[in-house]
């Protein structure tokens, strides 16, 4: 989730370091072949993101920014709000666009430094315009800060929605693996409301198996609860596992779940089970492996715990190999998704 990948283009990045003095006609060289190929990038290049203009009565879209208004905006756990931002319904986008298709996202500008950043709408969006977006401030962060000093009423522009990862759903996986970290858990709970909740791919089994740092930090307690709810009621059809780095603090979430990270057995043990259907087996409570063949995993979260989960991303933020403990379970690249 704090990948700087689509960041980079959009973040400013200042230079502390001086150069040496050169002489004047290397560096008239120099300069006209730094525009020359910047230009050639440009036009050969482009980025939606570049230059795109607001406009106040076109419906949203992800090649300019639409004003919208914060309406709510809710403390949730140390550094964490949960924030509503409203579009005008005359900007909407059509009815049978507006849940757009899992996974998706939006940027959001920040206005004083004009820096965009993604972040995932957790119900999509209503037929109200209303987004409700989880987001986390860091402390030297610039986004994240900027949004959590918006007041109700104040003016955000965004732009989208941008595909994170699009649910197929006739890929027919037998099992879906979700494993989220932080704020990472946006993009799954957004699959639930949009895929899992509404009975799409009734054959598939999804697991979602989260971790935050303490119980003060897990997701709203209306995600939780939810989330919860959902899997007591629909055991056959989605688990929800729940992990944190230490019980040390708790927040307003009375479940905390287990201590410690998520690792190789954790995520063994979702796609390892008791067949209970077996008869034969079940007096000798044996194991049987599932088959991982049929397995998706999708990953989202801090980027060390990627990689420990899924091994890191490659050159340009692409994809990678797949490493750490998936790949310990035999996953391969068709089955792993970093998002
Ligand atoms: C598809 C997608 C969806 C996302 N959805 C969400 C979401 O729903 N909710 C959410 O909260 N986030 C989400 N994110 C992450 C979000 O886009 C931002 O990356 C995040 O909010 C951090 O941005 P920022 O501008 O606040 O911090 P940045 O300025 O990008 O800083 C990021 C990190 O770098 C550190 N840092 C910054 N400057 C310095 C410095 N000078 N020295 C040392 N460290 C520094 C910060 O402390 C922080 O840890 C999503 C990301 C993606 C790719």
């Amino acid at each position: 989730m704090l990948r700087p990948t689509i960041r980079s283009l959009n973040r400013r990045h200042y230079s502390t370091t001086s150069q040496p003095r050169k002489n004047l006609s290397s560096l008239a060289a120099g300069f006209v072949l730094s525009v020359g190929a910047l230009t050639s990038f440009y036009i050969f290049f482009p980025h939606e993101s570049r230059g795109a203009l607001t406009s106040r009565d076109k419906k949203l879209s992800s090649s300019y920014f639409t004003p919208c208004t914060v309406t709510q905006s809710e403390p949730c756990g140390p550094n964490a709000r949960l924030i509503t931002l409203s579009l005008p319904q005359k900007l909407l986008p059509d009815p049978e666009e507006r849940q757009f298709s899992a996974i998706w996202s939006i940027f959001i500008k920040d206005d004083d430094i004009q820096v965009e950043r993604p972040y995932t709408p957790l119900e999509g969006v209503d037929s109200n315009g209303q987004m409700k977006i989880w987001i986390k401030k860091y402390t030297h962060g610039e986004v994240g800060r900027w949004l959590h000093s918006k007041k109700v009423g104040d003016e955000v522009e965004i732009r989208g929605p941008l595909q994170t990862w699009l649910w197929k759903s006739d890929d027919a996986w037998d099992e879906v693996v979700m494993i989220s970290g932080g704020t990472g858990i946006a993009p799954f709970y957004q699959l639930y409301h949009q895929i899992i909740s509404k009975g799409v791919s009734a054959k598939t089994r999804f697991t979602l198996l989260h971790s935050s740092r303490s119980p003060s930090e897990l997701p709203p307690p209306e995600i939780m609860q939810q989330l919860s709810l959902y899997a007591v009621e629909n055991p056959e059809r989605f688990r929800f596992l729940i992990y944190v780095d230490s019980d040390s603090d708790h927040g307003p979430n009375s479940n905390v779940g287990r201590v410690g990270r998520i690792d190789k057995d954790a995520v063994a043990s979702t796609v390892m089970r008791t067949n209970t259907n077996q008869w034969w087996i079940w007096p000798f409570k044996r194991s049987v492996e599932f088959d991982i063949r049929r397995t998706l995993f999708l990953v989202c979260g801090p980027e060390p715990m990627i990689a420990a989960i899924a091994g890191p991303y490659g050159r340009n933020l692409s994809q990678g190999l797949v490493g750490g403990a998936l790949a310990e379970l035999g996953a391969t690249s068709s089955q792993v998704y970093k998002l």
